[in-house]
């Protein structure tokens, strides 16, 4: 399999080549040159497989260029029931007639990105192992991406991660589930400043080219390929438990933010597997649930990007986007440039209410949106808590609130769970007057050794702080 640029660079390169990259080098995000179709009695032979082995299949189809029985081996270690919690993985359950909830977030870190990252966490120090490189991860987090990832490269060899965050600003769960590891490899960065502070260091120290080679800088954010395909396998495997038979279609609501988890349906959906709809959940911050009910997509800026209650979902732009946009013109890479580069690059928009494309977005490609708010939320988890004895998080609820919206008799619909209620318990006190309960590995952790460094928003002083650690 080889993998290409959305906008339309002539290199093709193999799936452990783009593994350790970010952006491909004309600035387009990476995709395989087709999708593997999958037919009946391929779904029919996976329907029973546990889901390292479901992985393994699904992964084998994109990766060849790491040996068979390595990348088995890679899988089983990951998706295992002492990480993830059960057997099943990613366990479905019916909430009420029709409306099921896929549980992805009993991973390290409570939140979905545990699938992906758990994964990309195995594959690095593999393919680190095997060229005998190393790779100083730097990154900028708010919550969730950062202590994913360093839950999935905590003692991993060849890897060491440097984690900013904004001093104070996290909640003190997340404060604590990241400062709490005294891993040798983990560094923990306390900006004196804002999330976009600690944005606007990481890439400050990603254009200083000779620094970043010399000290060898990479990232694990959401438009690394390989954080989207371990995503897909997720999608197989609710279709397998919502569904008896291979003929049936199923919907997919996904709480969504830079358009990563979405579009690992858009590949499931793409390679053949029965998705009726794709539902596209946003809160306040909605520049996706505008571009699928009037084809423009018009990104916003930093001021008008909302803090909400939901918070893993609050973007401007979304990064994966691109993904999508390119499979919906047909693959035409001079017309994704235009619209990314020029349209988008120039005036902040691009429109295609009038393009025929827009139309499939929603017939061909089964796209839907909603958009949730505040009181939306708090509504939801109410009604789940009252009806179904039920906990969600805030994001679980954008989807829940969306998936009512779109559903259609007969037809399963899918809500994905992206991270449990612990991680927001403000917000569920707010709704019930009441704390979430917290799984008992993280009884106290706040009261835990924290290993931090405290630094001021300051790129010299955040790169003299990596070179002093990269012996
Ligand atoms: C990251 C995240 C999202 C958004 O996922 P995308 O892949 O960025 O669309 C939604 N909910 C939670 C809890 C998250 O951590």
């Amino acid at each position: 399999m080889n993998y290409l640029s959305t906008r339309g660079h002539p290199d093709r390169k193999r799936f452990c080549e783009i593994l350790l990259e970010g952006l491909a080098p004309d600035g387009g995000l990476y995709l395989p040159e087709h999708y593997p179709q999958v037919d009946t009695a391929t779904l029919a032979r996976w329907r029973s497989l546990p889901y390292a082995e479901l992985a393994f299949e699904i992964l084998s189809l994109y990766i060849d260029d790491i040996p068979p029985a390595d990348l088995k081996a890679i899988c089983a270690r990951t998706y295992t029931p002492a990480v993830f919690g059960t057997e099943e993985i990613v366990p479905l359950r019916e909430l009420e007639d029709g409306v099921y909830l896929e549980a992805l977030s009993s991973g390290p870190t409570l939140a979905f990105k545990d699938m992906a990252m758990q994964l990309l966490g195995n594959l690095f120090e593999y393919e680190l192992a095997r060229r005998g490189a190393e790779l100083n991860i730097l990154g900028a987090t708010s919550g969730d991406t950062g202590s994913a990832a360093e839950y999935a490269m905590r003692g991993k060899k060849g890897v060491r991660v440097f984690m900013t965050s904004p001093d104070g600003r996290m909640s003190p769960f997340q404060q604590a589930q990241m400062f709490s590891l005294q891993d040798e490899n983990i560094h923990n960065i306390a900006i004196t400043g804002v999330f976009d502070d600690c944005q606007d260091i990481v890439k400050a120290v990603s254009n200083d080219l000779g620094f970043k080679r010399k000290y060898r800088i990479g990232t694990v954010n959401s438009i690394n390929w390989a954080r989207l395909l371990a995503q897909v396998v997720y999608y197989f495997a609710g279709y397998f438990q919502a569904t008896a038979a291979n003929d049936k279609p199923v919907s997919f609501t996904v709480p969504s933010g830079n358009f990563g988890n979405v579009c690992a349906g858009h590949v499931a959906r793409m390679m053949g597997l029965p998705i009726q709809t794709l539902v596209v959940a946003t809160n306040e911050n909605d520049v996706l649930d505008e571009f699928f009910r009037t084809g423009i997509y018009r990104v916003r800026a930093a001021v008008d990007t909302h803090e909400t209650s939901s918070p893993s979902m609050d973007i401007s732009k979304a990064s994966n986007f691109e993904r999508f946009i390119f499979d919906l013109v047909g693959r035409d890479a001079a017309r994704l440039r235009a619209l990314f580069v020029e349209e988008l690059g120039g005036q902040g928009r691009f429109d295609l209410s009038a393009d025929a494309a827009f139309g499939e977005a929603a017939q061909r490609f089964g796209f839907k949106s909603s958009r949730s708010t505040h009181a939306d939320r708090l509504a939801t988890i109410r009604d789940t808590d009252k009806r179904f004895a039920t906990l969600v998080d805030p994001h679980t609820a954008d989807g829940l609130k969306a998936a009512r919206e779109h559903l259609v008799a007969g037809v399963p619909m899918v809500v994905l769970e992206t991270a449990l209620p612990i991680k927001f318990a403000a917000t569920l006190v707010e709704a019930l007057g009441h704390e979430p309960e917290r799984p008992a590995r993280f009884e106290g952790i706040e009261a835990l050794p924290k290993r931090v460094v405290k630094l001021p928003a300051d790129v010299e002083a955040v790169k003299a702080y990596i070179a002093q650690n990269c012996d």
